[in-house]
């Protein structure tokens, strides 16, 4: 039932009617891992799903907005052309630069890459992906672990799933002080579980390197901090949040030649970022900064606050979201 209403709803859009009941309203995008299938990549889009929707957004004309665009659009009133769609991608995995953009550049289309510029420096890789990792080479199935906000996890791999227990870990994590958090990780929980600290980063996690990131912006595509480390703004005191902020900012400012403007807050949670980090960011030069909040961006939004659509994994999804579909219900949603 719901997929004949889509099918329909979908149909509907082809001839432009949510966008013309919708004006002004571009949905944003955000991918994560891309994969070719065979290289290793853990989860994610497969580039051959992504292909197909830039080749719908290329059959029919669509803009895709650089950054400049967007602000041009938000800040000066320049119209936002109707069928327009901009597309970010976050943290700054080898694959971002390897597959996701090879996939942009066929099309000639911009992509814009947050990236974690501890990342790229190889001096860590994000918090979450490191719980997945020590949970997967785990060598005992139950412990039970003293979390930074002082409850206890326990984790039990005989009733539960690794996945499941990531994920509830990785909820919990987010709940408490990150200040510490890779300290911790290190000392604490990998010791717990008995796994032996990666001296390097595992090759599933690896970064593009800063040359890369150059490459990429001579190609057209943007580049923007994405903070130092990913650990959650709010939860950090105000000098680790200005480190995060102003650190970023000036690591991807030697390396990259310019001063970026534009800032995406790691897993992007109205709870995850706060005034005083919106404050850092205007001091610091930054003119626009992206949530994970699941709507389209207008004019008149807070310009810190600029929401963005996860890239659906199937087509159904991801023309209701182009064709302005789900903006017809945010409306009606009032
Ligand atoms: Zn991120």
């Amino acid at each position: 039932m719901k997929e004949q209403v889509l099918k329909w709803a979908n149909i509907l859009g082809e001839t432009g009617l949510y966008r013309l009941l919708c004006p002004g309203s571009v949905p944003v995008f955000m991918l994560h891992r891309v994969t070719e299938g065979d290289d290793g990549v853990p989860g994610g889009l497969t580039a051959e799903q992504l292909r197909s929707y830039l080749h719908y957004l290329s059959e029919r004309r669509y803009k895709i907005l650089s950054m400049d665009e967007l602000w041009q659009s938000l800040d000066e009133g320049r119209e936002i052309p109707s069928r327009s769609v901009l597309f970010t991608i976050d943290d700054g995995f080898y694959d971002h630069h390897d597959v996701a953009a090879k996939v942009f550049d066929e099309f000639g289309f911009p992509l814009n890459f947050f990236v974690i510029t501890g990342l790229l420096d190889q001096q860590l890789w994000p918090w979450d992906d490191q719980v997945a990792f020590a949970l997967k080479h785990s060598q005992v199935r139950r412990a039970d672990i003293d979390l930074p906000s002082g409850a206890i996890f326990s984790v039990n791999l005989e009733a539960q799933s690794l996945g499941k227990t990531a994920r509830e870990l990785r909820e919990a994590l987010k709940a408490g002080p990150q200040g510490e958090l890779y300290q911790w990780l290190r000392d604490e929980f990998f010791g717990k579980l008995g796994v032996e600290f990666p001296s390097s980063i595992p090759p599933d996690y690896r970064p593009m390197s800063w040359a890369d990131a150059r490459s990429l912006r001579e190609r057209g595509h943007g580049v923007y901090p994405h903070t130092r480390s990913h650990r959650i703004l709010s939860t950090l005191s105000p000098t680790e949040k200005r480190e995060e902020i102003r650190g970023s900012l000036e690591r991807a400012g030697e390396e990259l030649g310019y001063a970026p403007q534009v800032f995406a807050y790691p897993t992007g949670r109205p709870a995850d970022y706060d005034d005083q980090d919106m404050e850092e960011l205007r001091q610091a030069g930054f003119s626009m900064a992206f949530n994970t909040v699941p709507a389209y961006v207008r004019r008149g939004l807070d310009p810190y606050q600029l929401p963005r659509f996860s890239l659906p994994e199937n087509t159904a999804d991801f023309l209701q979201i182009v064709n302005r579909f789900e903006a017809v219900k945010e409306k009606l949603r009032g």
